[in-house]
């Protein structure tokens, strides 16, 4: 199976440490069970002793590099000041007692901390959800009596500086030499990110803000997290993150702006909790932040291109009627008509060639909601971005497809053939689900996957979006084949093949018009085969895609995927005690402070402990070889087939090779067969750049033991047979075993 790289992209960090450190886990504790008696006599000795010459004995590790590690480990994990002191404790348990180790929580954190005037803390009337103006007790709006000293539950959101961490970010040296590397080299034929689509190009034009200078653009990702299921109470964290970074780093916590997090019941209002985003944004764009780099300083402008949200949080921050309103399309005119849907009614969103919407109408329609105080075209009012001179709702706005494809169209698909509400129609096919979960527990995923395949059987409503997009991409058009109706599954797969398309890393045009055809196909076709009440905002929206794509590159440039794991942090820390959003701002915050000080920390102890928490792995100990590394030996060279072992020597030229079982190439990890670690993952499959060949299943990597130390691999060749579905989703191909290859 094709690996989809932009997971990689995405900055998802290898999941191999994670089931060693498992596995090793297990392994001890089977042999845990000892007399505690014995064991306490056995260990009742001093844990270290300190020779004679007491005063001269110095430990390795300074007070910086230890105040340093505690930040790390409280950053990495996000833990709560309870734990973080008593990690405190226990160290101070295991030192001399005369030590200069610290134990103020405050000033270990602030080590790492915020620089005066970073936090902002923006106190609000309750009454008008308007901010307070800083030097005055009484709400300025008209008629309202709320006061800030009556402020009792001290309603209030916090924001930061953007500017600053944006200095932070930039000024780390690996960060800015790929900065002015790309900014020197931008010649993109194909889709291949955010900065090859039109939306960009059309800024680096003559003139243009991205014109031969050092400025930025950035990208924003709004949503809420529930925090507290019965309560409602959710919280709003507000992301940034810089285009002109490389995909890889782009989405890592230590590279990503967090501008402010609104916690309360229900939902913010938006045009207050924005306002200061509105202010800070102008002022980047229009000032700028000053990076001084060798002696020289440069100006840096930051200018807001793209927005991501899920459809509800798009309705508030647009200031317009949720999904299933009329006039609920951002991008065209598409009203939408209402019709039956089982007990109720719902909106739907007929197939047909909508006008699109411009700026100004856009515009004129929510200058009509406020003038008249009722909704127009979809609008109640002005957008607070539209306070942005330079932005677009129409344009800047994207379409997140983790949310809208995955969470929204791909479910409901799953539901449509699963859930017996369905079992008198002709695309119900839950009957066979048995036999779809028994094929679901054979796939072997490589481990750039990190879930292993779950049976849909109870569980696919609980899902997660990787889950799901892995189902959609890979597995559901192979095992539906055969199952779902063939008029169903041909329908289906246009969707795959379009999504597919849409999130490659290089999307040539040719490429880009099929995407339009499949996914316009795809929608004109619901009607007739899943009922007219199908055709929702979120399929709806699939006609829009490729006009976005086309503008800002493929769709995993701007999904909300990387800030998934980010909200699943929140959550946790939620049960700590004490200032929440605070504490989130800090571990944020730390990272960034950390990254810059690893990156130019003299090596030692303590900056191998920050810099392994930094990348979430160990680092094993690797060989260098020919375009690769190795990374584990098999010793294994005995053993091989007379007619092999010719066949290897004629290749290498003479017998004198040893054998590995692990290698990294182009940053992919490799396996054999037969390696401990294949069990569930199947990461020994190689797709190659053959004619003839297509993939090889790989059972040994032979090492020439010269100074060239090139590496073969030895294993059965996997041969195209055909396709999965004739004619559509070409990434799925049909594959058989046919002959040792070297
Ligand atoms: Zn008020
Ligand atoms: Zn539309």
């Amino acid at each position: 199976m094709d690996i989809e790289k932009s997971q990689d992209s995405q900055g998802n960090a290898s999941s191999d440490v994670d089931t060693a450190e498992q596995l090793s886990y297990t392994n001890n504790q089977s042999d845990a069970i000892l007399d505690i008696n014995e064991y306490a006599a056995k260990t009742s000795i001093p844990l270290y002793v300190i020779p004679p010459s007491s005063n001269c004995y110095q430990s390795s590790i300074t007070k910086f590099d230890h105040v340093m590690s505690l930040c790390a480990i409280a950053a990495r994990h996000n833990i709560s000041d309870t734990l973080l002191k008593d990690i405190v404790g226990l160290i101070q348990m295991h030192l001399p007692e005369q030590n200069i180790g610290v134990t103020d929580i405050n000033e270990l954190k602030g080590a790492c901390g915020f620089e005066k005037d970073y936090l902002k803390y923006h106190t609000y009337c309750e009454n008008c959800k308007k901010i307070f103006e800083d030097h005055l007790d009484e709400c300025q709006t008209p008629n309202c009596d709320g006061k800030k000293s009556d402020n009792l539950c001290k309603k209030y959101f916090i924001t930061s500086n953007l500017g600053m961490q944006i200095k932070e970010i930039i000024q780390r040296k690996e960060i800015w030499d790929a900065l002015c590397d790309f900014i020197d080299h931008h010649d993109r034929s194909s889709i291949a990110d955010v900065r090859s689509g039109s939306g960009y190009k059309e800024l680096q034009k003559e003139g243009g803000f991205l014109d031969s200078n050092r400025n930025i653009t950035l990208s924003m990702f709004i949503d809420g997290v529930p925090l507290f299921k019965s309560s409602g109470v959710s919280m709003w964290p507000v992301y940034f993150i810089i285009n002109e970074i490389p995909p890889k780093e782009r989405f890592l916590k230590k590279n990503m702006l967090l501008w402010g997090i609104w916690q309360g019941t229900g939902k913010p209002k938006m045009t207050m909790f924005l306002t200061p985003l509105v202010t800070d944004l102008l002022m980047l764009h229009n000032d700028g932040v000053n990076i001084v780099k060798n002696g020289t300083s440069y100006l840096v402008k930051a200018k807001l291109i793209i927005v991501t949200m899920d459809l509800q949080a798009r309705a508030y921050v647009t200031n317009m009627t949720q999904h299933n309103g009329e006039f609920s399309c951002l991008y065209c005119t598409a009203s939408g008509k209402v019709v039956k849907s089982g007990a109720g009614n719902c909106r739907t969103f007929p197939f047909k060639d909508y006008d699109k919407r411009t700026d100004d109408m856009i515009k004129e329609a929510s200058l009509t909601a406020s003038q008249t105080g009722k909704r127009y075209h979809g609008f109640f009012g002005e957008s607070i971005l539209s306070c942005l001179p330079y932005f677009s709702l129409s344009k800047n706005i994207v379409i997140d497809y983790m949310h809208g494809t995955l969470l929204g169209v791909t479910k409901k698909f799953l539901d449509m053939w699963f859930d017996s509400k369905y079992k008198d129609t002709p695309h119900y096919i839950g009957d066979r689900v048995k036999v779809l979960d028994n094929l679901m527990k054979a796939i072997c995923p490589p481990y750039l996957v990190h879930r292993s395949p779950r049976v849909l059987s109870n569980t696919y409503s609980h899902w997660k979006a990787s889950e799901l997009r892995n189902w959609l991409l890979f597995y559901s058009v192979p095992l539906l084949k055969g199952i779902l109706p063939e008029v169903y599954l041909k329908h289906y797969a246009c969707l795959v093949e379009g999504t597919y398309i849409l999130l490659s890393e290089g999307i040539a045009n040719q490429d880009l018009n099929r995407a339009d055809l499949l996914l316009k196909l795809f929608v004109q076709n619901m009607e007739n085969l899943y009922g007219e009440e199908t055709l929702s905002l979120n399929i709806h929206n699939l006609t829009h895609s490729v006009d976005i794509v086309q503008q800002w590159g493929p769709l995993w440039g701007y999904s909300c995927f990387p800030f998934e794991s980010f909200n699943g942090e929140i959550k946790q820390s939620v049960h700590g005690t004490g200032n929440v959003c605070r504490q989130i701002f800090w571990s944020f915050q730390a990272q960034k402070r950390l990254a810059q000080l690893s990156s130019s920390m003299p090596d030692c102890m303590s900056k191998d402990f920050i810099q392994s928490l930094e990348i979430r792995k160990r680092q094993s100990s690797r060989t260098e070889a020919y375009q690769c590394w190795i990374i584990k030996f098999s010793n294994n060279t005995s053993g091989f087939k007379q007619d092999i072992l010719a066949k290897i020597e004629k290749e290498i030229g003479n017998a004198d090779f040893s054998t590995a079982s692990k290698i990294v190439r182009n940053g992919y990890t490799m396996y054999t067969k037969n390696s401990k670690k294949v069990k569930q993952q199947n990461s020994y499959t190689i797709k190659l750049n053959n004619r003839d060949i297509y993939a090889l299943e790989t059972e040994h990597f032979i090492v020439q033991n010269d100074a060239e130390r090139k590496v073969f691999a030895v294993g059965t060749a996997l041969v195209k047979t055909g396709s999965t579905l004739e004619g559509t989703v070409p990434h799925l191909i049909q594959v058989t075993r046919r002959f040792v290859y070297i």
